[in-house]
């Protein structure tokens, strides 16, 4: 049930609506921060920890389709290349109750239409993945935008407990399920970091309710990255720059879910 939505490897939206968390990797600075930061990354050897703050983003649903070329320099053949391809990618589990949890813990700022955030934490267990922990960060939110704040509350938790970031997720309170410009961003970021990285969107209004996806690797991953686009919400090239999370990489399971809530 959560490889329903075919995203539309959509451009994003236009500046108007919002989303969320971004990264502002040095690769791509860009004017909204990233909810996280290069901190939380999974072993980020290459970030830029910059702490500004999110501006309001939006978020509307995929356009129809209005690709602007991007700009290209910068675009350079990197580590990233060395990626495994999507077949080789370990697996990667996510407990069940995941979904309508996070969803129960959203449920105020739903309804306020406010987004919400949270980090997929977990372990290596050598074959595979294994998706632990649903962390809530301190964050501040509005419909179009969440934020992290105390962002060394969360590393600490993290470093304490010897936890990898493998995930996020976060919620469209009035949007559709689909990864934003700003999400594809944000994404890159983990993606670059740990090719199983996974996004989870949900979106309680529509259906279908949530999404598990990941950058193609080639070629969303490189675009992405490439990117040097100023806007936080712009086209990216008609190329398929996402996709749903093949559940051979990305897949629920009947497992313990922690959740650790530092607001
Ligand atoms: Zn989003
Ligand atoms: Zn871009």
């Amino acid at each position: 049930m959560f490889n329903d939505e075919q995203p539309a490897p959509a451009p994003a939206p236009p500046p108007s609506s919002s989303s969320n968390l971004l990264f502002d990797g040095k690769q791509f600075e860009r004017a909204p921060r990233p909810l996280y930061s290069s901190d939380l990354l999974p072993k980020p050897a290459s970030y830029s920890s910059s702490h500004g703050k999110t501006s309001a983003q939006t978020q509307a649903p995929p356009p129809p389709s209005t690709h602007a070329p991007v700009p290209r320099h910068h675009q350079k053949p990197s580590k990233e290349s060395k990626e495994p391809k999507p077949g080789q990618l370990k697996r990667v589990t996510v407990p069940r109750e995941c979904l309508p949890r996070f969803l129960a813990i959203a449920k105020i700022n739903t309804s306020l239409n406010r987004e919400t955030c949270g980090l997929l934490l977990g372990k290596d267990r050598g074959h595979k993945y294994v998706v632990t922990t649903l962390l809530i960060p301190k964050q501040h939110a509005t419909s179009d935008t969440c934020a992290m704040e105390d962002e060394e509350l969360v590393l600490q938790f993290t470093e304490e407990r010897s936890l990898i970031t493998l995930g996020w997720i976060h919620t469209h309170p009035s949007q559709s399920c689909f990864m934003s410009s700003v999400d594809l961003h944000t994404h890159s970021a983990f993606q670059r970091m740990l090719p199983e990285s996974f996004a989870i969107v949900c979106a309680p209004k529509y259906n279908p309710t949530f999404g598990i996806f990941r950058l193609t690797d080639p070629p969303g991953l490189q675009i992405i990255l490439g990117c040097n686009a100023q806007e936080a919400f712009h086209p990216h090239p008609d190329k398929p720059i996402y996709t749903d999370a093949d559940r051979e990489h990305v897949y629920l399971k009947d497992a313990h879910l922690e959740i650790v809530d530092l607001r």
